[in-house]
């Protein structure tokens, strides 16, 4: 059967990678896949992870299972940092979460959840969105659609459309919403626009999907999720994907939860059952050693408050690289946007959408061994100050035809 298999491209994101991996070039800059890079370039393990992560193996007593949705006290500990530490819906009991494998593995299990129970729903994804969203909805058998988000005069929010191309979305459809540090665009609504797209989707009865992979790495773990907040004001059932991927460093250990709130006890107790199930037939149960480590830095005051500082740190590192970045930019003559490149510092999160031809991207990875996605997303967080110079005199080199 293999011989007349098609083979599929590589992954769009990871797919470049790999042939970065395999370039000799040493000056070559990877500013394609999402991790975060500190000074030297390195993604570190933090300290509040490292030791946390020690205690883990050292009190294990076993290998033997965790239970389907992973360890619950993770799950208390993640609807804290989303809800907050007195959420009412929380107390209700509205709340289910499991831990699952990254947040891709909150999404395809949200998926494969929404086209057992609703087959005959529409995704809604943002336009543009993370290159993989496609993918994990259609993996599920879900159709797609897309709604408006990027002005790409502004390289700001499209709220001129986005509302009225939301109001296409049918009763029982499902939207999917970033919920900070949108993915690719850095776009992110303002807390005012984000009360109007909440009464706007509680009106249309759709079901909303939260996507948050990057909270903390914004303006703060609290001010990334004002915007989720609102919605569990707004609507009286949603679900969460949530991602400790990069707020934690622990992108390999794949770590992630989904949370899904409902409008009363017992219809969360319905959905976590039927959660369960999607989860026993697809990866049974989630690793331990990852999701715990996560859970004892939360769950203790010490650790926790050295990861609150170590994530700020990376925040406060990711708002600079965005300063230096623009300003680099502005110095090698490249103007990204009509408006210039104010966009970049008014962005949020690790990446932008450089507006960058395809045959731009391509010269800037042949000819300058700088690797940036074929949407021309770069991840600024994978620059570092002495490649900006370069990075952003070989962007002018190929804009300048
Ligand atoms: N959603 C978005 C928007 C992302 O950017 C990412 C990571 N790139 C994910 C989900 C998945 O993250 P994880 O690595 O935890 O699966």
């Amino acid at each position: 059967m293999f011989e007349t298999l098609e083979a599929a491209p590589p992954d769009p994101i990871l797919g470049l990678t790999q042939t970065f991996l395999a370039d000799p070039r040493p000056e070559k800059v990877n500013l394609g896949v999402g991790v975060f890079k500190d000074a030297q370039g390195k993604t570190p393990v933090l300290d509040s992870v490292r030791t946390a992560q020690r205690r883990v193996i050292d009190a294990e007593q076993s290998k033997s299972y965790l239970p389907i949705d992973g360890p619950a006290e993770l799950g208390v500990l993640t609807r804290a940092l989303l809800f907050g530490q007195d959420s009412d819906l929380v107390r209700d009991g509205r709340a289910f979460t499991a831990c699952t494998p990254g947040g891709t593995g909150a999404l395809r299990v949200a998926a494969d959840l929404i086209h057992e129970a609703y087959p005959g729903a529409s995704v809604w994804l943002s336009d543009p969105t993370w290159a993989n969203h496609g993918g994990i909805f259609q993996a599920a058998g879900l159709p797609q659609r897309q709604y408006a988000y990027l002005d790409h005069k502004t390289n700001g929010l499209a709220f001129d459309r986005m509302p009225a191309s939301l109001l296409q979305a049918k009763p029982g459809d499902v939207v999917v919403l970033h919920g900070c540090c949108h993915n690719p665009t850095g776009v992110d609504p303002t807390p005012d626009q984000w009360a109007q797209i909440a009464a706007m989707l509680a009106e249309r009865r759709v079901l909303v999907v939260v996507d948050l992979a990057y909270q903390g790495f914004g303006d703060g773990l609290e001010a990334d999720v004002v915007g989720l907040r609102m919605l569990c004001e707004a609507l009286p059932e949603l679900l969460v994907c949530s991602s400790y991927s990069k707020n934690f460093g622990v992108y390999r250990d794949r770590v992630g939860a989904l949370t899904a709130v409902a409008p009363t006890a017992e219809a969360a107790q319905a959905a976590a059952s039927r959660l369960k199930r999607c989860i026993r037939r697809n990866y049974s149960n989630p690793a331990a050693v990852g999701p715990l480590t996560v859970e004892a830095v939360l769950g203790d005051p010490e650790l926790r408050a050295q990861w609150e500082h170590e994530l700020g740190a990376m925040r406060k590192r990711i708002a600079e690289l965005r300063q230096a970045f623009q300003d680099g930019l502005d110095a090698a003559g490249v103007r990204l946007n009509e408006q210039g490149n104010g966009f970049i510092t008014q962005q949020r999160g690790m990446f932008t959408l450089t507006g960058l031809p395809k045959t731009a991207v391509e010269r800037l990875r042949e000819e300058h061994a700088v690797y940036v996605v074929g949407s021309g997303r770069i991840n600024v967080a994978g620059l570092c100050e002495q490649s900006i110079p370069r990075v952003c005199g070989a962007m002018a080199s190929v804009l300048a035809g």
